[in-house]
């Protein structure tokens, strides 16, 4: 490459001042004034503040009481909404794309929005342009530019040609300066970016929003009636003057019943749980771009995962090199420290042997766009592991040899595909006339393409039997996990080498190279979560079949003493959709996909989903794109993913290991449990209350709860427990459940019926209590309904809250008895209880409340019945979860 020297760090940071950070300034989707202003648009609402202002004149505390509850209603909608804002927020600025630059003149990575005109940014397969600007190097550049002009094929791109912001490098290197960034660029014009989480709605917020329409509905109907009643009765025909109450009445009445029965805050709910989930699952390394992601997870039932970086740690370091003259030589060290470690030929003093390390070495180096970076006293590299490793390796060669090889010029670069498996580059000859081609790549791939073989002395025509022993020697190397390349070269002509299917031929075989990549410590645990759950593993690489049996033998992943199905990206090529789909719908089947095409990912993906698999797929190519986004989950690598598989994917992982998609999994599974905890609790909490409501209509005794008691049990000591319920502990066995089926729907037969006669059971011991507190009272049926009736109604509302609150703790678990649950686990819901039965105590005990909100102070032996009163359903609950338990054994 010629040598670009960019910007100083100095010159940089001057300009940043200037033109500012190269981001797209988005639009905030939501300002906080708007999200306020939404608490208050909700339909029922509405008509409850317009009911509290007509009753103003009539009944000033009431009203007063009415606006406050809706108020704080409103700010504990608004502090939610506020706070999913700002997780995801958050979440987008938890991924910051990075790309190779020249400071100082040297190669460093900086984040993208550091860029300035006048940069040279250095382009690799998979990267995202990062701003605008004018090659000055191209490499078989071609450019995927729909994003921009709508054309799906990618662009060929050559020197001086203009390069914008968004477009993504689907083939070849390149180098390009700066010219506009951030909103200058062409992009910017346009963007709106990609990376960010949105806010999609999930199946389960579209399950509920449907139920909650349904509801509504239903609902209207019943308040017209209960406000033409209510309206009725105190309406005096020949006042004018009560027509006013009488409607701010009936509305009020109405329009409390339909808050109890409504569950409007649902969804709400619902989005904050999948909001809090997506931050814990950023705390344990994984981005959600979709918040609907979050419940998706808990439904993966197979992940195909591949292999390098995701399995491996992706710390390469060369072991082993078998040369073309048939000697083994050996490296010791481990990393890419150069200092640690030696080259160690059994036959050092034969001349073939140090002519083909020298020639082995040259083409490590040269056939490399890696760079091995060296920075207070440790050492990292830039660029792809593979080659970083072939780097130190050369390094620790010239330390023996005490000198740093040839100094050859790169003329040409032919970067690695996935598709090709092969890299190469011409340079120039040290000698005579002409130019070298020098190649490196994925063994199967490249002794295919060559025709002889050089053993340190001579060129010779490969034999069959000659290249056997060489496919024998890789097949050794394999089996010891080791990953292979081999390594040839040839003579050619500049001029006449157009591309690199021109190039790539009639080569000649210098030796193979392999290298050790230590599957991640912590994988062979999630594995076997994994299995445990139900959750099938498929390892989908482009490495060597022997290679990943070895690596997905260590880790579990399949039983290596077992058979496994190794198929090759050829024959897969080569099968029916039929044949593959047989293959992978059953289960028990184990089955690798090695030296894998990146177009096959999406064909595994589709067959799988058509036997109803919901697929997390990992992908870091360029050419997973389609299959990421094809995926249920798809995910992307944060540190080793290409830019444009990062925005293709809908989870990100920031440490790239396989075991943190098993625990999102996991934390997928827990929320979506959660879900339906809440849900449940909801649910029956308000059929609880319609079912009081409607047995004081039908039955016709007073009303058991005022419509200010209602509101300040929906709005206020109800909503606490359910968020809270939203963050709760992880159920013991969790992975050891098989997937739930995505299907299936929450709201399902037995769930429905579950909290329906929860509900009437709660409502039944309100009614109870409240029959018998106003039968204590003296009241007969038949006599008057009208009139205060405080303490009866104090009884039914202290009730039905502590009711509420003790299923609130059985709601944790649908099997497990309350006995058996740690209550203290969940911090959040003894918080939220706490400050319930502080408003309970406020309502009930100061003076200022009993007064407007006609309340009265319960003495021991009223609690007493309270308890009894709390205590029922929860016996029955107890005894619907043991029927539960003995079903299962
Ligand atoms: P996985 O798909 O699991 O991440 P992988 O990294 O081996 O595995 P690819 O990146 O498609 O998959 O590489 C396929 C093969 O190409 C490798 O096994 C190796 O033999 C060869 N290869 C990888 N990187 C390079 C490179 N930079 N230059 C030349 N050949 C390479």
């Amino acid at each position: 490459m010629t040598q670009s020297l960019g910007l100083t760090t100095a010159q940089a940071e001057s300009k940043l001042k200037i033109v500012g950070r190269n981001v797209l300034e988005t639009k905030t989707a939501n300002p906080w004034y708007k999200m306020l202003w939404s608490q208050f648009t909700d339909l029922l609402v509405i008509i409850l503040l317009v009911a509290a202002i007509i009753s103003f004149f009539h009944d000033k505390t009431e009203s007063i009481i009415i606006l406050s509850i809706v108020a704080l209603n409103a700010a504990i909608g608004f502090f939610q909404e506020f706070r999913t804002e700002k997780t995801l927020e958050a979440l987008k600025n938890m991924v910051h794309p990075q790309i190779r630059v020249m400071r100082d003149g040297k190669e460093m990575m900086i984040q993208t929005e550091y860029l300035v005109p006048g940069d040279v940014v250095i382009l690799a397969e998979g990267d995202k342009v990062p701003a605008d600007g004018i090659l000055i190097e191209s490499h078989s550049l071609k450019l995927d530019e729909a994003i921009l002009t709508g054309e799906s094929v990618p662009v060929e791109k050559k020197i001086k040609d203009k390069v914008f912001m968004g477009t993504a490098v689907a083939k070849g290197s390149a180098m390009f300066e700066v010219t506009f960034t951030g909103m200058t660029s062409e992009f910017g014009k346009i963007a709106e970016l990609t990376t960010s989480t949105k806010n999609a709605k999930s199946p389960l917020e579209i399950e509920l929003e449907r139920i909650g329409m349904f509801v509504t509905k239903m609902t209207g109907v019943i308040c017209l009636i209960l406000f033409a009643l209510g309206f009725l009765r105190d309406v005096d025909f020949s006042d004018t003057t009560t027509y006013f109450d009488a409607i701010a009445d009936g509305l009020i009445f109405s329009v409390s019943v339909a808050i109890a029965a409504v569950p409007e805050g649902l969804p709400t709910t619902i989005t904050v749980a999948l909001a809090l989930g997506a931050s814990v699952l950023a705390r344990k390394h994984a981005i959600v771009k979709r918040l609907s992601s979050v419940e998706t997870l808990g439904a993966v039932s197979t992940i195909c995962s591949d292999k390098t970086g995701t399995l491996t740690k992706n710390e390469m370091t060369v072991r082993a090199l078998y040369l073309g003259n048939g000697e083994s030589v050996e490296v010791t060290g481990v990393g890419y420290d150069p200092r640690e470690g030696d080259v160690r030929a059994s036959n050092y003093e034969l001349k073939s042997t140090q002519v083909l390390l020298n020639l082995l070495s040259d083409i490590c180096w040269y056939c490399n766009e890696a760079k091995l970076v060296h920075k207070k006293g440790h050492y990292t590299i830039l660029g792809d592991p593979t080659e970083g490793a072939l780097l130190t390796f050369v390094e620790k060669y010239a330390k023996k040899l005490q000198v740093r090889g040839s100094s050859l010029e790169t003329l040409e670069v032919f970067p690695f595909d996935s598709d090709r498996k092969m890299m190469s580059v011409i340079v120039s000859r040290r000698s005579t006339k002409g130019e070298k081609l020098l190649v490196k790549g994925s063994p199967d791939q490249l002794l295919a393409k060559c025709e002889f073989y050089f053993d340190g002395v001579k060129v010779q025509k490969f034999t069959q039997a000659k290249k056997n022993e060489f496919i024998k020697e890789y097949q050794s190397m394999a089996s010891k996990a080791l990953r292979v390349l081999a390594l040839a070269y040839r003579e050619v002509d500049l001029k006449k080498m157009k591309n690199e299917t021109q190039a790539e031929k009639e080569l000649v075989f210098a030796g193979l190279l392999g290298m050790i990549d230590p599957p991640r410590d912590e994988v062979r645990e999630a594995v076997t979560k994994c299995h445990a759950a139900g959750i099938r593993v498929i390892v989908i690489t482009g490495d060597y079949g022997i290679t990943a049996k070895a690596i997905a033998g260590e880790l579990g992943i399949v039983k290596a003493d077992g058979p496994v199905l190794v198929l090759t990206g050829d024959e897969v090529k080569k099968m029916s959709d039929k044949e593959l789909s047989k293959i992978l719908k059953d289960k028990t089947q184990q089955v690798i996909f090695a030296r894998s095409l990146p177009d096959q990912k999406m064909r595994v993906v589709k067959l799988l989903q058509d036997h109803r698999e919901i697929v997390a797929m990992t992908g870091d190519g360029v050419n997973d794109a389609p299959a990421l986004k094809k995926a249920n989950i798809g995910v992307a690598m944060g540190i080793t993913g290409t830019e444009v598989s990062k925005e293709a994917a809908s989870m990100i992982l920031l440490n790239d290991s396989f075991a943190s998609i098993v625990t999102a999994v996991e934390e997928g599974r827990r929320i979506y449990e959660n879900l339906k905890k809440f849900v449940w609790f909801i649910f029956s909490c308000n059929i609880g209350e319609l079912f009081v409501i409607f047995t004081s209509i039908v039955f016709a005794f007073p009303l058991a709860l005022t419509a200010i008691l209602i509101l300040c049990i929906d709005l206020g000591t109800d909503i606490l427990p359910a968020i809270a319920l939203g963050v709760d502990p992880a159920e013991p066995g969790l992975m050891e459940k098989p997937p739930r089926n995505p299907k299936k729907r929450v709201m399902d037969r037995a769930f429905v019926t579950n909290f329906m006669i929860m509900g009437c059971v709660i409502g039944a011991c309100v009614v109870g209590i409240f029959l018998y507190a106003l039968i204590q009272e003296g009241w007969k049926w038949g006599s008057d309904t009208s009139g205060d009736f405080t303490y009866p109604r104090t009884m039914a509302f202290t009730a039905l809250v502590m009711v509420q609150l003790v299923n609130a703790f059985s709601a944790k678990s649908f099997r497990r008895s309350l006995f058996s649950m740690n209550l203290l686990a969940n911090k959040f819901l003894l918080l939220a209880i706490g400050v319930s039965l502080l408003l309970v105590y406020c309502m009930l005990y100061v003076p200022f409340f009993n007064d407007v909100l006609k309340t009265y102070p319960l003495n021991l032996s009223d609690w007493g019945w309270v308890a009894v009163a709390s205590i029922i359903p929860l016996v029955v609950l107890e005894g619907m979860k043991w029927r539960t338990r003995s079903k299962e054994v």
